[in-house]
C-alpha cells in the first residue's frame, strides 16, 4: 500500500511504526461557525482512510481535534454577544451532528484545545529550556533559527518563508519567521494561568500538544487540508521535533481544496455551502459520492451538475443492489467479481484513489445490469457474489446504506411494498385457482420491467433494466 507523503513529495510504501495500531491525527475545525463542504471534504477523506485501513485488517486510532479557542471564535462571539466558550460549544456540537449526518464515524478521541492547556504549557516550557523559545511581555515565541530543518514540509525557500511570516508583523520578534506559542492576555479575552502570566495558546502548539498526548511522539499519518501545510504543519513539526528529537509524523497527507466557481470554498471568501444545507437537499451517500469522485489530491468543483451526476450514479447502484438482494448462493467468486475487488484494492492501495475505486465498482454494476436483463439462470451464483462484493466495497466508501432512498419521485421502498402487495394478491388468486388473474398480474408486471419467478420457497421478483 502506498501513500503520497507531502513531506518528501513522493509515493511511499506505507509501513506503520507499530504494526498493531496505526495512529492518525487529523486537524479538525475551528468551531466558530457551521462546517462547509470544503471542511467536509477533508473530514471525509480521513474517514475513508480510516475505514479502508480497518478493511485491510489494521487497528486504527484516529484523533481529530477541535480548535475551540482562537481569534475567529473570540471575534465572532463578541459580534453575537455570547461567550467564546458558549459559541465554541454550540458549534462543536453542530460539527458532531453534521459529521454524523455525513456518515463520518467519530474519531477515537476528539480533543479540545481548551482542555489541554497544561500539556501545551509543558511543551512550551521544554522548548524554552532548550533555548528554542523566548518570552516577550508575557507572550512566548518559537525561535525558528534553532530548527535547521524549518521549511522542509512546505519546501519553501527562505525568502518565501519570510514573505509568509511578514503577514503578521510584530516588531518584537527576533526573526519575522518566529511565531507565538503563547499569547499574553488582552482585555476581555479568555485566558489561562501560565508561568509567563495569563494568556492563551497559539494555534500550532495546540495540535503538537494534543497529537503527542493522545498518539505519542511519533504519529503514522498526519492529515489536513492543503492550506494547513504552511505555516500550521510546518510549525507543528518545528515545535514537536525540536522538543522530542524524533520525527513527528511519518506520512503527511494534504487534501486539495473543494472549489466553487473555480475558487477555493472558504468562509473568508464568502462562497461556501454549509454541509448541513447540502445534506438537507441530497442524501448522505450522494454527497459522499460527490466528495470522493475525485482523488483527494486533485481539486474538485462544487456544482449542481456534479451533484446530479452523483445522484444518478447512486440511483444506478441502489437499483442494481436492490435487484441483487434476491440472490443468495455460496460459490467461488467469478472472474468479474474478483477483478472488481482487485481493482478496488489496487486503487485504494495507491494513495487512496477513490475515483478509480468508484470506477471499479461501477464497471461491475454495469456488468451485473447486463446479466440481470438477460435473466440467465447460470448467472445467479455470480450475482450473489457480486452483491456481497459490491456491498462490502461500497461500505468502505460509505456510499451504500440499505435504508437510503434516492428520491427521484420514484420512492423505492414504496415501490417494493406495492410489488409485494401485488404478489400477495396473485398468490390469493392462485390459491383459488384463478389463473387468469394470476397470469394477468405476472404479465402486466413484466410489461413494467418487473420479472417474477415462482420457486419452491415462494415468488421472487427482480427489475430488468
Ligand atoms: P478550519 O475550520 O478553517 O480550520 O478548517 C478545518 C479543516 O478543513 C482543515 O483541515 C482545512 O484545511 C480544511 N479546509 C478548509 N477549507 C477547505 C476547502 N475548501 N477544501 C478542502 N478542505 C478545506
Ligand atoms: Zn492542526
Amino acid at each position: 500500500m502506498k501513500i503520497y507523503n507531502s513531506l518528501r513529495r513522493q509515493l511511499e510504501d506505507f509501513v506503520p511504526l507499530n504494526p498493531e495500531q496505526v495512529s492518525i491525527y487529523s486537524c479538525g475545525p475551528t468551531v466558530y461557525d457551521y462546517i462547509h463542504m470544503g471542511n467536509a471534504r477533508t473530514a471525509l477523506v480521513t474517514d475513508i482512510i480510516r475505514r479502508y485501513l480497518v478493511y485491510k485488517g489494521y487497528n486504527v486510532k484516529l484523533v481529530q481535534n477541535l480548535t475551540d479557542i482562537d481569534d475567529k471564535i473570540i471575534n465572532r462571539a463578541a459580534e453575537l454577544g455570547v461567550s467564546a466558550k458558549q459559541l465554541a460549544h454550540q458549534n462543536g456540537e453542530a460539527f458532531f451532528e453534521d459529521s454524523q449526518r455525513l456518515g463520518i464515524q467519530p474519531a477515537d478521541v476528539h480533543p479540545k484545545a481548551t482542555e489541554h492547556i497544561p500539556e501545551m504549557i509543558d511543551l512550551i516550557q521544554i522548548l524554552l529550556d532548550k533555548g528554542a523559545a523566548y518570552v516577550i511581555d508575557g507572550s512566548v515565541y518559537y525561535r525558528v533559527n534553532q530548527f535547521a530543518e524549518y521549511g522542509k514540509l512546505s519546501n519553501r525557500k527562505p525568502e518565501d518563508l519570510l514573505a509568509g511570516a511578514r503577514v503578521e508583523i510584530d516588531e518584537r520578534k527576533e526573526d519575522p519567521r518566529d511565531f507565538d506559542m503563547w499569547k499574553a492576555v488582552k482585555p476581555g479575552e479568555p485566558s489561562w494561568e501560565s508561568p509567563w502570566g495569563r494568556g492563551r495558546p497559539g494555534w500550532h502548539i495546540e495540535c503538537s500538544a494534543m497529537a503527542m498526548k493522545h498518539l505519542g511522539e511519533t504519529i503514522d499519518i498526519h492529515a489536513g487540508g492543503e492550506d494547513l501545510q504552511f505555516p500550521h504543519h510546518e510549525n507543528e513539526i518545528a515545535q514537536s521535533e525540536l522538543a522530542t528529537g524524533t520525527p513527528f509524523a511519518r506520512y503527511w497527507m494534504h487534501v486539495a481544496f473543494l472549489k466553487i466557481d473555480g475558487k477555493r470554498m472558504g468562509k473568508s471568501e464568502h462562497n461556501f455551502i454549509l454541509l448541513r444545507d447540502a445534506l438537507d437537499n441530497y442524501p448522505t451517500e450522494v454527497i459522499r459520492h460527490f466528495l470522493i469522485s475525485a482523488h483527494y489530491r486533485h481539486p474538485l468543483d462544487y456544482n449542481r451538475e456534479s451533484l446530479t451526476k452523483s445522484e444518478g450514479a447512486l440511483r444506478r447502484l441502489n437499483n442494481c443492489l436492490d435487484a441483487l438482494k434476491n440472490y443468495y448462493e455460496d460459490i467461488e467468486p467469478s472472474h468479474a467479481v474478483q477483478e472488481m475487488k482487485s481493482q478496488f484494492t489496487l486503487a485504494m492501495d495507491t494513495d487512496f484513489n477513490t475515483a478509480q475505486a468508484l470506477g471499479a465498482i461501477f464497471t461491475l454494476v454495469g456488468e451485473v445490469n447486463k446479466s440481470l436483463s438477460t435473466l440467465d439462470e447460470a448467472a445467479a451464483p455470480v450475482l450473489a457474489q457480486a452483491y456481497q462484493a459490491l456491498t462490502e466495497t461500497c461500505q468502505v466508501l460509505g456510499i451504500y446504506n440499505t435504508d437510503t432512498q434516492i428520491d427521484d419521485g420514484d420512492n423505492v421502498q414504496q415501490r417494493d411494498q406495492m410489488i409485494n402487495l401485488l404478489l400477495e394478491i396473485r398468490q390469493d388468486a392462485r390459491n383459488r385457482k384463478d389463473w387468469e388473474t394470476s397470469d394477468k398480474i405476472r404479465d402486466r408486471l413484466k410489461e413494467l420491467n418487473i420479472e417474477i419467478k415462482d420457486t419452491r420457497e415462494g415468488t421472487t421478483w427482480k427489475i430488468i433494466s
